[in-house]
């Protein structure tokens, strides 16, 4: 265990003063002995940091540990899912359709990053450590039990068993690097008010996206993408559609126009389910849309318009020939009461659309203008929305931005402009969309700087000094 083989230090460099209000003492100086094993401090004990804290223990196990959480470990794996944890995607295995759900990373993701540790490598993993897990049909993995408990239970418990040591309750307020290429950190438990100092030989920070993990990344040299939240619902401004709560499309076709932007990319077109919620709109798709447009939506201040095409299977001249064999089928029905099946609209959207067209339910079918046929098609086909601000979707919510790609080597986790010093998880410019991707950045990336630390610490070990 790590604190067998540490010992008090000397706080005396400049750059490791102690708070004003903090009360010190000896035993609150903690740093490594000069004994010939190495050091890994992770920041962070959340999924990344705890897997990469799991998988350097399996690669050097004479390798000391030392997760530091500031919270629960783990605590987003519990709320992750709807308390379920959507673990990882069963559908998207393959390298080059997986890329394609991480808005921030695509690019860089194509490389050996899910080579190495990619869904079905997590699949296995949880299966080998006691998880049994399921796909359910749009690709989402979640353990048999239906608890993210059972998730927290394996890595804690394999964490245990590995030997890691886990402090809780402990923050990492300042980071810095010492002329030996050392780590020095400071440590604070704020519920007792007390600093502690811990000089680490590897670092990994996996803060997730928390402030604090930035800072450090920036007084280790790194610079960070502003952050911008990802994954959020769109608020409508549209009192009708509220009124149709609850109601769920199971594939439109939506299509996002924002205010202060003109850049459009392919991605802000998307197919799928969407759903009304009180305020607007929600669901697949706008989840999607919400994910590839996080910057841009930022930048417009969460203003623009979407496009919703409510039958993306029929082209508009099929719309309005099956408008057309309706009023003549059905000529003396009234227009509220019957509606072409083949559209697979609810009658309650079916009178919001005529509403929005200004056309009274009551008259005959045999009573509609040709002229308001073809607009009735129109808005079916291309309905609008104006977007006024972004709602909370509490299922899932990722940030975007972090320390940015080009600045870690993806092939080692490791920092291109500080040696042995490591990120992983949603810390990085990484983030997907819904589905389990964002918690397979996170073991990817927690495996491969596991390994990359493990196999450090062993080569590092056998050079004499
Ligand atoms: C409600 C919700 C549901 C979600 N559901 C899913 C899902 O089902 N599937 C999916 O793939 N993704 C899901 N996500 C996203 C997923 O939870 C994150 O992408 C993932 O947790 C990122 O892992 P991480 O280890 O990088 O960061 P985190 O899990 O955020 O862990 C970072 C840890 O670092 C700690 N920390 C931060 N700074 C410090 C510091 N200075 N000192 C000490 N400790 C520090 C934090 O307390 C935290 O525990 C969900 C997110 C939310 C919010």
């Amino acid at each position: 265990m790590v604190s067998d083989k540490l010992k008090i230090a000397s706080s005396d460099s400049p750059s490791w003063r102690i708070r004003g209000s903090a009360i010190i003492t000896q035993k609150d100086l903690l740093c490594r002995s000069v004994t010939s094993e190495q050091l890994l401090v992770i920041v962070g004990g959340g999924a990344a940091g705890v897997y990469a804290a799991i998988r350097s223990k399996h690669v050097a196990p004479s390798l000391d540990v030392l997760v530091i959480e500031k919270g629960k470990p783990l605590s987003k794996v519990k709320i992750s899912g709807g308390g379920r944890c959507n673990v990882t995607n069963g559908s998207c295995v393959e390298k080059m359709t997986l890329v394609e759900n991480y808005p921030r990373g695509s690019k860089e993701l194509r490389g050996s990053f899910f080579d190495v540790h990619g869904p079905l490598d997590t699949i296995s993993w949880f299966s080998q450590h006691g998880v049994e897990l399921k796909t359910e049909e749009d690709g989402r993995v979640f353990p048999v039990s239906n608890s993210s408990s059972t998730v927290i239970d394996c890595l804690l418990h394999e964490a245990k068993r590995k030997g890691v040591t886990l402090q809780i309750g402990k923050v990492v307020t300042k980071a810095s690097v010492d002329a030996n290429g050392k780590f020095l950190l400071q440590v604070e438990k704020r519920s007792i008010d007390s600093v502690e100092y811990v000089e680490a030989d590897f670092l990994l920070i996996a803060t997730g996206s928390s402030r604090q993990g930035y800072t450090i990344a920036i007084q280790l040299g790194h610079s960070i993408i502003d952050p911008a939240p990802s994954l959020f619902t769109f608020k409508i401004a549209d009192a009708q559609l509220a009124d149709l709560s609850g109601v769920t499309f199971p594939r439109v076709k939506a299509k996002l126009k924002l205010q202060n932007s003109s850049r459009t990319i392919p991605q802000f077109s998307q197919v799928g389910p969407m759903l009304v919620t009180h305020w607007g709109l929600s669901g697949p798709v706008i989840l999607r849309l919400s994910a590839w447009g996080a910057r841009d939506l930022a930048e417009s201040d969460y203003k623009g318009t979407l496009f919703v095409d409510f039958v993306p299977d029929i082209h508009i001249e099929d719309v309005k020939h099956t408008l057309i064999q309706h009023k003549e089928k059905l000529a003396k029905q009234k227009m509220i009461n019957s509606l072409p099946l083949r559209f697979g609209l609810v009658r309650r959207f079916w009178r919001y659309l005529l509403e929005r067209e200004g056309l009274d339910g009551e008259i005959l079918w045999s009573s509609f203008s040709n002229s308001s046929l073809h607009s009735l098609a129109l808005l079916l086909k291309q309905c609008t929305f104006p977007i006024v601000g972004k709602g909370q979707f509490k299922d899932e919510f990722v940030t975007a931005g972090g320390v940015p790609l080009s600045e870690i080597s993806l092939s080692t986790m490791e920092s291109r402009l500080q040696p042995r010093l490591f990120f992983a998880g949603e810390v990085l410019n990484v983030d997907g969309v819904t589905g389990g991707f964002n918690f397979q950045n996170a073991w990817s990336g927690g495996y491969i700087a596991g390994t990359s630390i493990g196999l450090a610490s062993i080569a590092s070990a056998k050079i004499p000094t």
